[in-house]
């Protein structure tokens, strides 16, 4: 018997799991010139953590946590989500007594019981930043960028961001009531109106077009938002418009997370069907307290590396042949027991003079042998015979043009120095 991968999961292989680097990358290098610092939160984490910080009423929380008892007794969840657990990280070590706010970004993976299709997965990966500690429309401004600046690196042209804010603790629950009022007069399913009475926010995020079709005249946050939201809008806005960041502003934006205050944000991609989120994020300035910390106004994003891939290989950005990570430029060829015992410290001298080499194990005969050195992709072979051996000498092919010539042992890094660039 063999096994699968389980349903929603995937394996990412060579070479297309260099893509998956990429985008770690280039999504974590503006965040790192910007101050933030790496951390790696455990996969799982007590279930109460995102019970209380993630939301009981949202769909990750009802529906989605893979939950367990483990060997102690103790309710585990592993991770859905990356930002109650780094707050939660800064709180047990008291990370915001010092200089704030505390910048920090990680990378990890990410388990949600979803329905799975194309973009959508049970396990998937995300990078993400959290800027913890302050409240200042130029950190948002700045974290928004940065997700800005990390897609751009990585050529995505196709992304827009939708912005929005849902305002605050003043503020919100006169909107909540306001959109429960409209909603309660619309004909909707049951657990549609029952949403209502819970989480009447999501009930905008509902994708079915009979939902959205009787939507029309909904009451929107931004006509609800008390002075300070309204004038801390504004200053995202501008900052983002005075850094050329483009965005549309999305009145009818919430997020699937229940710890959203005030900018709220969603990257968009064109090229991936139903799941054209490819990032998001905004201010959580309740989640300190939410889980039993001080108040600690932050704000963060998190972008799915997966949809991100997906997005750039909808743009063709890796062209037609698949990304090649470190390609091998030389590929040994022993022929015999000792040729390959030395064939083995040749390469460790070529690898450690900055060359990618590999070679044929497994006692391959000379035909076999170079049919890998071909299958490599190098441009050149070593080949060591025992009558090479005795001459301390090994043949050098030029793999492009099939000529050979014979070169020192002593003299090899030398020679490839002069052949590769
Ligand atoms: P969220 O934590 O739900 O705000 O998601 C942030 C980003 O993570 C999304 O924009 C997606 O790119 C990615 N993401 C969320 N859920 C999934 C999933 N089930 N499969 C793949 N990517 C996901």
């Amino acid at each position: 018997m063999t096994f699968q991968s389980p349903k929603g999961t995937f394996d990412w292989l060579p070479p297309r799991s260099e893509r998956a680097l990429r985008v770690r990358e280039a999504m974590a290098e503006p965040a790192r010139r910007a101050g933030y610092g790496y951390i790696e939160t455990p996969t799982f984490e007590d279930t109460a953590l995102f019970a209380r910080g993630v939301g009981e009423s949202t769909d990750i929380v009802s529906k989605e946590m893979y939950t367990f008892q483990d060997k102690g007794g103790r309710s585990i969840t592993l991770r859905p989500e990356g930002t109650a657990p780094v707050v939660r990280a800064v709180l047990q070590h008291g990370l915001h007594n010092g200089r704030l706010p505390v910048k920090l970004w990680y990378s990890g993976n990410n388990f949600r019981y979803e329905r799975a299709q194309r973009g959508r997965y049970r396990h998937f990966s995300q990078v993400g930043i959290e800027a913890l500690g302050a409240e200042d429309p130029v950190l948002d401004a700045e974290v928004i960028s940065l997700g800005v600046q990390g897609y751009a690196a990585l050529g995505l042209g196709g992304i827009t961001l939708l912005l929005n804010t849902l305002g605050c603790k003043e503020c919100r629950p006169a909107y909540r009531a306001a959109l429960q009022g409209f909603l309660r007069g619309l004909d909707l399913d049951e657990a549609t109106r029952q949403r209502i009475e819970i989480n009447p926010l999501r009930v905008l995020d509902d994708s079915r077009p009979e939902v959205q079709a009787r939507l029309t005249g909904v009451p929107l946050v931004t006509d609800h938002l008390c002075q300070a939201c309204k004038a801390y809008h504004e200053d995202v806005r501008s900052l983002l418009t005075a850094s050329g960041v483009a965005y549309t502003d999305d009145p009818r934006l919430v997020r699937g997370l229940d710890y959203y205050t005030r900018t709220t944000f969603e990257f968009v991609h064109g090229g991936l069907g139903s799941q054209s989120a490819v990032g998001g994020g905004g201010r959580y300035d309740g989640l300190s307290e939410m889980i039993g910390g001080p108040p600690l106004p932050s704000v963060g994003w998190a972008i799915g590396v997966d949809r991100t891939v997906l997005a750039m290989e909808a743009e063709g950005l890796f062209g037609e042949d698949p990304a090649t990570g470190t390609p091998v430029q030389v590929y040994g060829v022993p022929l015999g027991e000792e040729a390959r015992r030395r064939m083995f410290l040749l390469l460790a001298e070529i690898r450690a003079a900055g060359f990618v080499a590999d070679m044929a194990f497994g006692g391959k005969g000379l035909k076999g042998a170079m049919k890998g050195a071909d299958r490599s992709g190098a441009s050149v072979a070593l080949i060591l015979g025992e009558r090479d051996l005795a001459a301390q000498a090994v043949q050098m092919k030029d793999l492009t043009t099939a000529e050979q010539t014979e070169v020192p042992l002593a003299q090899v890094v030398e020679a490839l120095k002069g052949k590769i660039q």
